[in-house]
């Protein structure tokens, strides 16, 4: 039955091509550059931001696994990209990483981070054991090439689940593979553009894109919007221009109970932020990550000039007054693009 819908969704969608092929093709030819060429970038103090978020939510998560059960914590890193959050896990202490990806040079590279971030560890430092794995996980099912048969604490997709929106099987595949192997009371835990925000946005362009200096999104029609397949082009000071789709989330919240999966938070990055930054640990780790000497939530200070002669203005893109930013860092052409995306934590019911 469930191929029969695919069927009639991409014929509602004139067949939409297989774009696997494509996406690990653009991430396998990325280049990784040094720090110095990145604090070039305009999109640095965004890529900054979204460690920082990430780092928040894989702290607050294992803080919850380890409070609910003492012992060893396994973690599978669903669209690992070339080990940007290996660090993290480093420092979350996890004892056992599972690394997949669709480009297998993202892969290779994730795993060369990771045995030089052994070599170069102190002998008493226990660095977590790892597995590699190049797969489209939105075709392939991981359980059948994991090393062992221990069940994951953690899934995290981080910047990749809407890549598998394209079907329906695939996108339920994805889902299967990050949330299958979960213990129970284990989380599932993302972030993806925000379906109605990209809609939004686009409703209000008397084009078929927006955007601005660094990023820009188009879509080949507006009005309609089907549910699986629903295409559109991210491109991000030439970071990502690959297709991405359209996740509809209470579709995502729907599917997910197939799995027992229950949504526990959902959050956009500007509410994550302004949630989390009220406490002192986050705000040092944010002024550290952003390098910048202080950050105070309480008087962030004058908002800097981007590039454009313009301010940040968060409740322009917050639909709310009152949200700081990290000011004097993010310009508000990457504020605009950091706000479109939302993270989420779905738990595995026992
Ligand atoms: N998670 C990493 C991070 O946060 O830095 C990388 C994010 S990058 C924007 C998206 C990643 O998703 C790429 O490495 C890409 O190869 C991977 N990806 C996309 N579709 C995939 C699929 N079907 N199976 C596995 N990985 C996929």
């Amino acid at each position: 039955k469930r191929r029969r819908d695919d069927e009639e969704i991409s014929s509602t969608n004139k067949q939409v091509p297989d774009h696997g092929v494509k996406v690990a093709s653009h991430y396998n030819k990325l280049q990784e550059v040094g720090l110095a060429a990145r604090s070039q970038s305009r999109i640095f103090f965004m890529r900054n931001f979204n460690n920082w978020l990430k780092s928040v939510l894989i702290g607050e998560i294992l803080e919850q696994v380890r409070g609910a059960e003492p012992g060893p914590v396994s973690v599978l890193d669903l669209g690992c990209g070339k080990g940007g959050d290996l660090l993290k896990w480093r420092k979350g202490g996890i004892d056992h990483l599972v690394c997949a990806d669709i480009a297998e040079v993202s892969v290779e590279q994730c795993r060369s981070r990771y045995e030089d971030m052994r070599r170069r560890s102190h002998v008493r430092e226990k660095i977590f054991t790892a597995q590699f794995i190049t797969a489209d996980c939105s075709k392939e099912l991981l359980s059948e090439k994991l090393e062992s048969t221990e069940l994951f604490d953690i899934c995290s997709c981080q910047f990749v689940y809407h890549y598998s929106f394209e079907s329906e099987t695939k996108a339920d595949m994805m889902l299967r593979n990050a949330c299958e192997r979960l213990k129970p009371g284990g989380f599932f835990i993302g972030t993806t553009p925000d379906a109605f925000e990209l809609v939004k946005r686009l409703e209000a362009s008397d084009s078929l894109s927006f955007g601005n200096q660094i990023f820009d999104v188009s879509f080949q029609s507006k009005g309609s919007y089907p549910l699986f397949g629903c295409q559109y082009h991210f491109s991000l000071e030439g970071v990502v221009n690959v297709p991405e789709f359209l996740v509809y989330f209470p579709l995502l919240e729907h599917m997910a109970k197939r799995y027992r999966m229950r949504l526990v938070l959902k959050q956009r990055f500007w509410q994550f932020f302004q949630e989390r930054v009220k406490k002192e640990q986050h705000r040092s780790l944010m002024a550290k990550m952003m390098a910048l000497e202080t950050y105070s939530h309480e008087d962030p200070g004058q908002p800097s000039e981007d590039s454009t002669g313009e301010y940040c203005h968060a409740k322009e893109y917050c639909g709310r007054a009152g949200v700081k930013l990290p000011v004097g860092t993010l310009s508000r052409s990457e504020w605009e693009a950091a706000s479109i995306y939302l993270v989420f934590v779905f738990q595995k019911m026992s």
